[in-house]
């Protein structure tokens, strides 16, 4: 039974769904579901594995990049898909002390389970939203004159905010001849500014000309609004040199694992996600025969394919189809075909061992999150954050 269960990163017992053992021989309850306690893959399908130790060593070996400064920890979109709810406590017990979302829903459900930390609202202060912030001790990142006028009337100083400088992405943020002419205006004091703000628009390309240019100008508003401290660095701007880090580094994607440096061949950061599927059937077919909808795929010889309890509808992009990848007892099997909303096919003929109920690895083991994005034609931040609520979702470590 042991390879139908979840697999484990680390050895240690996984806290899911599982009675443990049932040779003890509790009777279940009259009318429950005879499912073997062992076995959450056959009731549910996949298996994601989320590893709090790995983001929390995350976390340090991002903060040790820069001794003088703060990490933070960005945790929108539900902790990158990860579990915001289990995953900002950890982070908070180890010490960090701010934490970034996107959305004011968002920082609402981070105040529940961080009731002292420093929570900024990156998408700013929405129309009327002012009195929802101050209630939560939510943090606006102001990017616009009218914010910071919304926000100035409510604080008058009392409530903290940061300012948000656009040095190149034209996204969200005050231009920067705007920000520079804020210099020695009391609006700052009376919109409670206590950070200074930009985001890098290709810090993960560290050649880029744009990198040099956000840098200096980003230093050119500190010289203009001194007294504030600042952060620049998300992930990879935390590796772009000691000119891009300044008070607060500002990391999401490195901590659930996301290789920050990709243009080097080791990723500093710790494997945090992990994705396993059972194989429900094993099939050979013939030359000439195809798989999966459409007949996207033909076998180009005798071939033995195995089919997986993972889909799209799991937030395993269709994009992957004919071209992703998944470990089978260590092999690399080829995805064949289109992949549908409830089950993929492997090639499994390199795998003599591969049965029914063998686990296959999708995400894990070294298949890495920017491995499964660059093979769907997209990056691994849109895999951490489609990752799907069909799985049983185990958390090791914390
Ligand atoms: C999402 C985001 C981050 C984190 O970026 P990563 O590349 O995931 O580290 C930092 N700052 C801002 C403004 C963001 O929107």
């Amino acid at each position: 039974m042991g390879e139908i269960a979840c697999r484990e990163p680390s050895g240690s017992r996984m806290t899911s769904h599982s009675n443990g053992d049932t040779s003890g021989a509790t009777p279940l309850p009259a009318g429950s579901l005879a499912i073997p306690s062992q076995s959450p893959a056959v009731a549910h399908g996949a298996c994601l594995t989320i590893d709090l130790d790995a983001i929390v060593a995350n976390w340090r070996r991002l903060a040790a990049e820069a001794p003088g400064a703060e990490c933070s920890a960005v945790v929108k979109a539900d902790a990158y898909g990860c579990g915001l709810a289990v995953v900002a406590p950890a982070l908070a017990r180890a010490g960090c002390g701010s934490f970034f979302v996107a959305h004011l829903e968002e920082g609402i459900a981070a105040r529940a389970c961080l009731p002292e930390s420093d929570i900024y609202i990156l998408n700013g202060l929405a129309p009327g939203s002012a009195p929802a912030f101050a209630e939560h001790r939510l943090i606006p990142v102001l990017g616009s004159h009218e914010e910071l006028a919304e926000w100035a009337a409510l604080s008058e100083g009392q409530w903290p905010a940061a300012l948000h400088v656009d040095t190149g992405m034209n996204r969200l943020g005050l231009r920067v001849p705007e920000a520079l002419a804020l210099a020695g205006d009391p609006l700052l004091a009376r919109a409670g500014i206590r950070l200074l703000m930009s985001h890098l628009v290709s810090a993960e390309k560290p050649d880029e000309p744009v990198n040099a240019r956000q840098i200096e100008a980003f230093a050119a508003l500190r010289q203009a609004l001194p007294g504030i401290p600042a952060s620049l660095a998300n992930s990879s701007g935390v590796f772009l040199g000691a000119a891009a880090r300044h008070d607060l580094l500002r990391p999401g994607y490195a901590l659930y694992g996301g290789n920050p440096t990709p243009y080097r061949t080791e990723n500093p950061m710790r494997p945090v996600v992990r994705l396993d599927s059972p194989i429900l059937q094993i099939r050979d077919v013939e030359a000439g025969d195809t798989a999966g909808y459409n007949a996207r795929w033909q076998a180009p010889s005798p071939r033995r394919l195995a089919t997986l309890s993972i889909g799209y509808a799991d937030g395993y992009p269709r994009s992957a189809s004919n071209a992703g990848r998944a470990l089978v007892e260590g092999v690399a099997c080829p995805i064949l075909g289109l992949i549908s909303m409830d089950l993929i096919i492997l090639d499994v003929t390199n795998v003599p061992g591969a049965r029914r109920g063998t686990m296959a690895t999708l995400i894990g083991d070294g298949l890495d999150i920017d491995a499964v994005g660059q093979a769907a034609g997209t990056i691994g931040y849109e895999i951490l954050t489609g990752l799907g609520s069909r799985y049983v979702r185990s958390y090791t470590g914390g």
